[in-house]
């Protein structure tokens, strides 16, 4: 008999010999374009907050509001008691702001993934998968028990291919990001909306990186793309551009219907805490109504990276404010990232098995809450620290 620590130890040594255990950061301060880290403060490109609305004094106060009227906790799962009327009200607003009949908050993306993939499918069902799909996507399919056929990234191409040789009567699903988190790309999704159409199949897409940032009204990619009556599954998270914590799927009213009964990840766990859900929805006010916001991000991912690609950085097929500066080697990775530290700028090395193997980089993020002093300091340091862990010449 080996001994619980006797066995992790060796695993974590095994970890940090090839470059790849990871550990926590404490921040002793919100997120924000500056953070204290280790007594010290940094400008921080990493943060999912893009329109810096998680310490913005709207949100803030609409917490504080919620906390003295419904207090800190749900006290229950949603079936349970732990439905109050501001999550109604913020399903309401969602659904508004995704142009479709209904919607249903859950607790995180991460539930909402593994929620809708496992309740929309089972054994003798397939679902296509892109190979980039985020951890919890790929979770959900396992959950499922359907098969699995993973094409390769955005390539409707292959995916037409794998529809086509598919038998069985089956339901299909076509499971996507539509802003890939690791790689800022986008998803083909009229090409896609035309595939699902064509064979047969249920489309999903998570829009966890595109709500808040795309679309006229920060509906997604979807409004942007004006595909949102063609898509049937429509999901998104709360904790990236709207500030707060917690999920969403949106879709027709059958669908949310069908999830309030069978997606066990919404059903056996506690609902989200009233505070988290009168932040997200002061958010989606400020979403709606601030595109000026919006555009401060934008021209500040546009400086960042103009001035990455003209020092000779390559950023892959980003088109959105995921910059992802790609290095390759993992121990490589991690030092450009400790250079960049010491120099004042927090990005940190993002690698396998987030990543694939051989794809290590440093994701980096601009948003609305930087300045233009903030970028371009950051890109000074970016060419400092690449040159120095020989990145860039
Ligand atoms: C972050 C993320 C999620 C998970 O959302 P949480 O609300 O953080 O749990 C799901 N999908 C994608 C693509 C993500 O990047």
């Amino acid at each position: 008999m080996t001994g619980l620590d006797d066995s992790l130890g060796p695993r974590l040594v095994h970890l940090d010999a090839r470059h790849l255990r990871r550990s926590l950061k404490t921040i002793s301060s919100g997120p924000g374009p500056r953070v204290r880290i280790n007594g010290r403060e940094v400008l921080q490109f990493s943060s999912n907050d893009y329109l810096g609305l998680a310490t913005d004094d709207r949100l803030k106060r609409a917490t504080a509001d919620a906390v003295s009227h419904f207090g800190c906790g749900a006290g229950s799962s949603r079936l349970v008691g732990g439905t109050t009327e501001l999550h109604a009200t913020l399903e309401a607003a969602l659904a508004e702001l995704k142009a479709t009949e209904a919607c249903l908050v859950f607790a995180s993306g991460y539930h909402a993934n593994i929620g809708v993939v496992s309740a929309l499918s089972g054994a003798g069902d397939i679902i296509f998968s892109d190979e980039r799909n985020h951890a919890s996507l790929v979770d959900g399919c396992r959950l499922s028990r359907a098969s699995v056929e993973v094409y390769r990234h955005r390539d409707v191409e292959h995916l037409g291919e794998l529809l086509s040789s598919a038998s069985g009567n089956g339901q299909r699903l076509i499971v996507t990001e539509t802003v890939f988190s690791m790689e800022g790309d986008v998803a083909p999704l009229q090409e896609l909306v035309k595939l699902a159409q064509r064979w047969d199949a249920w489309l999903v897409v998570d829009e966890a990186h595109a709500t808040g940032v795309f679309g006229e009204h920060g509906g997604g990619l979807v409004e942007e793309l004006g595909l949102a009556q063609d898509i049937d599954v429509q999901i998104g998270t709360l904790g990236k551009a709207l500030g707060s914590m917690g999920a969403f799927v949106a879709g027709s009213r059958l669908l949310v219907d069908w999830l309030t009964n069978t997606a066990r990840s919404f059903i056996y766990t506690t609902a989200l805490s009233p505070p988290a859900v009168a932040a997200a929805l002061a958010a989606v006010k400020v979403v709606r109504s601030d595109p000026a916001r919006r555009q401060r991000l934008w021209t500040n991912v546009e400086r960042m990276r103009l001035g990455l690609v003209d020092h000779g950085f390559s950023l892959g097929n980003s088109r959105s404010p995921i910059l992802p500066l790609l290095v390759g080697d993992d121990e490589r990775a991690l030092n450009f990232s400790a250079e960049l530290l010491k120099q004042g700028i927090f990005v940190p090395a993002i690698r396998p098995p987030t990543v694939p193997v051989g794809m290590s980089r440093l994701r980096i993020v601009p948003t609305a809450s930087h300045s233009r002093a903030d970028v371009d300091m950051a890109l000074h340091a970016f060419v400092a620290a690449g040159r120095i862990s020989r990145v860039i010449e």
